[in-house]
């Protein structure tokens, strides 16, 4: 690796061909999320080749991060879940959903759980984290399944 290289991927994940904006630096290279959470390179093409079967869903997840929030709560998140459901993937439409959370409460020493609901629909930043993180998640869990484990492989008898 010379220098100019270096320079030139300063700015896109150090493996080839990834199309993620890179976060984590591994010795002298950065990496993007789930390149980072595979240790062996080998498997790297895996995790590249799925995140660019979904360079439609990473564009997606950018242009909605510059989205005006009234814009998003007006009509673009009803435009955001048409367009997931039109690649096969109405599980990533914006959503609302409950989150607890436990916390503790100072005044009365007590350890409580807090609920609320986390509405999609009206933060285009809620959506553009969890579904970013699916992303990575089946990213990384394609790359772990092509990798497969000996012993897994023989516990099983045959592969999907
Ligand atoms: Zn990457």
């Amino acid at each position: 690796m010379s220098e100019q290289q270096s320079a030139a991927n300063a700015f896109a994940c150090y493996a080839v061909g990834c199309p993620c904006w890179p976060v984590h630096k591994r010795g002298a290279h950065w990496l993007c999320v789930p390149h980072a959470a595979i240790d062996d390179p080998h498997a790297w093409p895996q995790v590249t080749t799925h995140l660019r079967a979904h360079s439609w869903l990473i564009k997606a997840l950018a242009r909605a991060q510059h989205i005006d929030p009234h814009e998003w709560a007006g009509g673009a998140s009803v435009d955001a879940a048409a367009f997931v459901s039109r690649h096969g993937r109405p599980d990533l439409a914006p959503k609302r959903y409950p989150a607890t959370r436990a916390i503790h409460d100072r005044l009365t020493g007590q350890d409580v759980t807090q609920s609320r609901t986390l509405d999609e629909t009206a933060s285009a930043a809620l959506w553009v984290s969890r579904v970013r993180s699916a992303l990575y998640d089946e990213a990384i869990k394609a790359a772990i399944a092509k990798a497969g484990r000996p012993a897994e492989d023989a516990a099983q008898g045959c592969r999907a």
